[in-house]
């Protein structure tokens, strides 16, 4: 079903790649799984045979394919995916509470690897850019799982700023930022504005660590080279959350250290979801207005336990 690259259909794609669902159907090869489990997709199909996935580097497989864009996503009332993609969370779920925070595990997971990669640690002078989903965890991973000794955040929207304001420190507008002066060890560009990490680049102290996760098509230029041998700084991509950090985050959650479903900002349940979200994205509900995590209900039934 996988095995080659394929153009986005011109009938159309079924996004979406950040959800969780219940088991249906399995194979006849299948026995990790079976009918009735709750599983979590991940984003990102990967061949495990390449050299990149041979050597633990799962997120680079030479031919990853990303679901919801590469093949069908999760906006249905079924998916089709292999089983390698899928994290049993069964033992998590106790309740449609459980349910709703572990639809948001794979932006969590994403934004774990980023922290991760960036090495932050107690000490650690974090600086993040974006507070949607990405950002925003990341935020709440410095700071329930990481104990950060500083957290601030860049966010244009207000309603964003507001929900990320209880992990971080100091919560900017682009503008209030601009002002400031502060030094940071990691700096996590969750936004897809890549220029925030050339304008903001002397504010990162030496041994600095910053994560570039929003892909943008645009070119990242450095002004400031001489700042970043003499320092010690590396830039790096993050892309997923293949390599087991899928199974770490879940750990993170069972353990009661990571309240995932304060982000998640409004659960859009009833009749006919997928027409209810497209009123909301009619009405300008992704601009100015948006939230941080919308949760789509696509089988109310699923939620009574
Ligand atoms: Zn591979």
């Amino acid at each position: 079903m996988l095995s080659a690259p394929m153009e986005i259909p011109l009938a159309g794609r079924v996004i979406g790649h950040e959800g969780i669902g219940k088991v249906e159907a399995v194979g006849s090869q299948i026995s990790q799984f079976a009918p009735g489990d709750w599983v979590v997709p991940a984003s990102i199909w990967n061949c495990g045979q390449c050299q990149p996935c041979l050597t633990g580097l799962e997120n680079q497989c030479e031919i990853s394919r990303l679901l919801g864009l590469e093949f069908d996503g999760l906006f249905a009332n079924t998916a089709d995916l292999p089983p390698s993609m899928l994290l049993k969370v069964s033992d998590a779920v106790g309740g449609p509470d459980d349910v709703v925070a572990l639809s948001a595990l794979e932006p969590v997971a994403t934004a774990l690897q980023a922290c991760d990669k960036t090495q932050m640690h107690e000490h650690s002078r974090v600086l993040i850019f974006g507070g949607g989903p990405i950002g925003a965890y990341a935020a709440m991973l410095a700071r329930c799982s990481y104990s950060c000794q500083k957290i601030d955040l860049v966010e244009p929207i207000d309603k964003r700023r507001q929900l990320v304001a209880s992990w971080c420190d100091e919560v900017y507008s682009p503008g209030q930022f601009a002002q400031s002066d502060q030094y940071y060890d990691v700096m996590i560009e969750a936004s897809g504005d890549v220029d925030n990490i050339n304008r903001h680049f002397l504010k990162m102290a030496a041994g600095g660590h910053i994560a570039v996760l929003g892909r943008c098509g645009r070119s990242l230029s450095i002004d400031h080279v001489d700042h970043m041998i003499t320092n010690g700084i590396t830039v790096q991509g993050c892309r997923g959350q293949l390599g087991g950090y899928m199974q770490k985050a879940l750990e993170l959650y069972k353990s009661g250290s990571l309240p995932i479903a304060s982000l998640i900002s409004e659960v859009v349940a009833g009749p006919a979801p997928l027409e209810r979200l497209q009123q909301i994205l009619i009405a300008g509900g992704y601009g100015q207005a948006a939230q941080c995590k919308r949760v789509l209900v696509l089988d109310a039934a699923s939620l009574r336990f």
